[in-house]
């Protein structure tokens, strides 16, 4: 593994950042101290900083040369709400926050490479550090975009991270085209008429009418869409009733839909309609429909990710590189930023758990799971490799 010596040598510092974070996790748009503790070192580095972007975003610029061009990399910096049952001294001090999706090491790694990037000025543009709250949820990437991102900090493409459990610490890997879901959540409810259930036939009984579309639904996936696509229609909660000689007046449908186009998104929502609308009407029932879709799927772009792989392979080594890594049905917010920019979005392998200290919980150190910690030794691989994007993507002529 070819790891930058000055990053190896900041490491110890680095894992310091990260733990600190670790112990301090704040929620969407509330990262008010982490993006301090960001701005704050930026700054101790002699790197111009815009605070507020996004409501707690920061992004750092180092320009160097007479290039024109500019290159972005992304960092989230957001927490769960989580109850951590690590005990380790760095575990989270606040009761139901937690860093379970280890965005506190991605920070740590954008903040090595930056301070590396700060006194080897060994490229030739402009780089921004992109510190992006609310990735869990709240859009942050998007948020930022809103607040100006592309327009005040003017790039030609931009990097996305994540450390990835279950892949071998330190391996890369990354995918052309859609590598993560969009992510959509519906609530549909179906209005019938209440009645004694020992009476059926004088009311109109929304539980079978919900029934029959959950049913009908999953013919969406198996025979309305393409077999060759993906698509996920999970309900994931069935509300209705509260007695058991009852009938009630309404039941309710909510759940999740994952896709990785938007054109099959298009067809699952639009035939999801269809089939709760006219099942309801077949009942004299009615539907109040609610669609909503959140994160859009995220695409790679091909050139970007072919470019991107060869750096990871000049780090670690062929071997050490997946070039096709299996696409996720998670979401993921940087796919807003790829919608309007070129990038590449790439998976960092966080291992299987074993580098945890003692003092970890017992379940799996899975992202989103109560005895997830990020693995430290993942912190120089990835600013090393953010620190040799920037040099292929700008060189020093
Ligand atoms: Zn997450
Ligand atoms: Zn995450």
């Amino acid at each position: 593994m070819k790891l930058l010596d000055p990053i190896t040598e900041f490491q110890s510092e680095l894992q310091q950042i990260r733990r600190d974070i670790h112990a301090h996790p704040e929620l969407c748009f509330e990262e008010q101290r982490t993006a301090n503790v960001v701005a704050q070192k930026l700054t101790e580095w002699g790197i111009p900083i815009i605070r507020g972007m996004g409501i707690t975003g920061v992004v750092g610029m180092i320009s160097n040369g007479a290039g024109t061009r500019g290159i972005g990399l992304r960092a989230d910096m957001d927490a769960l709400p989580v109850q951590e049952i690590n005990s380790f001294p760095h575990a989270s001090k606040h009761a139901g926050k937690m860093h379970a999706c280890g965005h506190d090491g991605h920070v740590a790694m954008l903040l090595g490479a930056a301070r590396y990037l700060s006194k080897h000025r060994n490229f030739d543009g402009t780089v921004y550090l992109i510190f992006q709250p609310a990735e869990e949820g709240g859009g942050g990437a998007k948020k930022m975009m809103d607040d100006g991102l592309f327009s005040q900090c003017p790039m030609d493409a931009v990097f996305g991270m994540h450390n990835w459990p279950g892949i071998a610490t330190g391996t890369f890997g990354a995918t052309a085209g859609p590598m993560m879901a969009s992510s959509n959540e519906f609530e549909v409810v179906v209005r019938g008429k209440g009645a004694h259930a020992a009476q059926p036939h004088k009311g109109i009984d929304p539980i079978m009418v919900a029934i029959q579309i959950a049913q009908s639904w999953q013919t969406i996936v198996t025979r309305s869409k393409s077999p060759i696509d993906s698509a996920v229609l999970s309900i994931t909660q069935i509300h209705a009733g509260s007695a058991t000689n009852v009938i009630p007046d309404e039941a309710c449908l909510i759940g999740t839909v994952r896709t990785f186009t938007t054109d099959v998104l298009d067809l699952v929502e639009q035939r999801m309609r269809t089939i709760a609308e006219h099942t309801a009407q077949a009942f004299d029932a009615q539907v109040d429909f609610r669609f909503t879709r959140n994160y859009p799927p995220l695409v790679n772009h091909a050139k970007e990710t072919a470019f991107a792989i060869e750096v990871m392979k000049s780090i670690v080594g062929e071997n050490m590189v997946n070039t096709h890594v299996e696409p996720t049905m998670g979401a993921e917010d940087f796919a807003f930023m790829l919608q309007e920019k070129p990038g590449c979005y790439v998976f960092l392998g966080n291992g299987e758990g074993g580098h945890r200290d003692c003092g970890h919980g017992i379940g799996p150190c899975n992202l989103h799971n109560p005895s997830y910690d990020f693995n430290d030794q993942l912190l120089p691989i990835g600013a090393t490799y953010w620190v040799r994007l920037v040099e292929a993507y700008l060189p020093n002529t």
